[in-house]
């Protein structure tokens, strides 16, 4: 798969409305509010962790050291954070092979798609 994705990190306009967003709905790995810059509903956000060290951080609990990208998969801005904390609550939502990731979250959209993609043919072979 070519990505022709132009990835643009996420500007200084919409940095306070896009980091309220992610803040309060923060144990999600799609956010449900609207995009800040292209209203659609289409953020997401994704950790990979590195380490193992529990840790309780302004009375949250996580599980270690990690980066972390958030995204919206329709006008491509983006955010990434290198060095972290992952969440006590999370768990990779969809795999996203590790050998591909890199400063923009092409490859874990990807991955994101793709994995939305099956969710969805396979809910069309059950009925319920
Ligand atoms: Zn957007």
């Amino acid at each position: 798969m070519t990505s022709d994705i132009d990835w643009r990190e996420l500007d200084l306009e919409h940095r306070s409305s896009w980091r309220r967003i992610f803040n309060e709905d923060w144990k999600n790995d799609s956010p449900e509010a609207a995009c800040p810059i292209c209203s659609h509903h289409t953020l997401h956000r994704w950790y990979k962790q590195e380490s193992v060290q529990a840790k309780v951080l302004r009375g949250q609990s996580f599980i270690g050291h990690g980066r972390l990208w958030e995204w919206c998969s329709k006008c491509h801005a983006y955010e990434y954070y290198p060095d972290g904390f992952v969440p006590a609550w999370w768990k990779e939502p969809y795999p996203v092979d590790p050998a591909l990731l890199k400063y923009d979250p092409g490859p874990i959209d990807a991955a994101r798609a793709k994995a939305a993609e099956r969710r969805s043919t396979n809910a069309g072979d059950i009925p319920n």
